[in-house]
């Protein structure tokens, strides 16, 4: 038996109904190809090879390697990488991957997420499970508590097409907190994503104080060149990131240039 590393997000699926609600979130077709981030022991990798073309999987931790290996024994579809998905060039691990599909481990979902938009150009599909709070984040509204930098990012790229909350039993062991399936489709990869994210990143550094503040905080530009930008999409001085929709926040990467 496996002892779980909390640190590495180690929750692993037990209950595997959940793996047909993934399945079906991911639209699956046997001439798929999947990336999926944290395989674990296995149970949605093989559950995926059966039903794709191929898979490309990435587990940090090395001492699931026996049980992994064994496990994905007979599909030859599968190719298991060990590294950090933080750190790899992911488009490079998984040349021609349209969906990612994965249980992400929930301390980097955030960040892998985030990068996965642009560093992964050729994903069409997102499939992920992560923390329920997460979830609700990606999809938010403006002016709302859970409305922030990923949530933007996420919706400047992407439309969702399903949401399955889950809750803690399908887990060893179980997490503390509920989870949810998340699918999006993407619908675009703004010009200059990098700079966007760069000032959308910068504009909710500081929740609690004024756009402009943040933006001359993060250096982006100066308060006042900040605040022309402001004014040029249309907005008050005053305003908050948080005020700002999506596609405001590429107007706004625009005037600042
Ligand atoms: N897919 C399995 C399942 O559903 O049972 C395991 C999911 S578990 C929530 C997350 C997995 O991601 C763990 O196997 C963990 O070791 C792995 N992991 C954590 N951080 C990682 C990283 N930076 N890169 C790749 N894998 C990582």
């Amino acid at each position: 038996m496996v002892r779980a590393k909390k640190r590495l997000g180690q929750n692993f699926l037990v209950d595997e109904n959940i793996l047909g609600v993934i399945g079906r979130l991911a639209e699956l077709a046997d001439d798929d190809v999947v990336l999926e981030i944290g395989p674990g022991l296995g149970i949605l990798t093989t559950y995926l090879a059966d039903r794709v073309a191929q898979v490309y999987a990435i587990e940090v931790d090395t001492s699931l390697g026996p049980q992994l290996v064994e496990r994905l024994a007979g599909r030859p579809n599968v190719e298991l990488r060990f590294g950090d998905a933080v750190r790899l060039d992911l488009a490079e691990a998984a040349p021609g991957a349209k969906k990612l599909v994965a249980n992400l481990p929930y301390n980097v979902a955030t960040p892998l997420i985030a990068e996965s938009l642009d560093r992964l150009p050729g994903i069409e599909l997102w499939t992920v499970m992560v923390q329920r709070e997460v979830a609700d984040r990606l999809f938010a509204s403006p002016s709302t508590k859970a409305y922030g930098a990923v949530s933007v990012l996420v919706q400047l790229v992407a439309e969702r097409t399903g949401f399955h909350p889950v809750p803690p039993t399908v887990f060893r062991p179980r997490p503390n907190v509920d989870s949810a399936l998340v699918a999006f489709r993407r619908t675009g990869l703004p010009h200059d994503f990098r700079r966007v994210k760069h000032v959308v990143e910068a504009s909710f550094a500081h929740r609690r104080k004024r756009l402009a503040n943040s933006l001359e905080l993060a250096g982006v530009a100066e308060r006042g060149r900040a605040e022309d930008a402001i004014a040029t999409i249309g907005r008050e001085p005053n305003v908050r990131a948080e005020e700002l929709a999506p596609a405001e926040f590429l107007a706004l990467a625009e005037a600042l240039e």
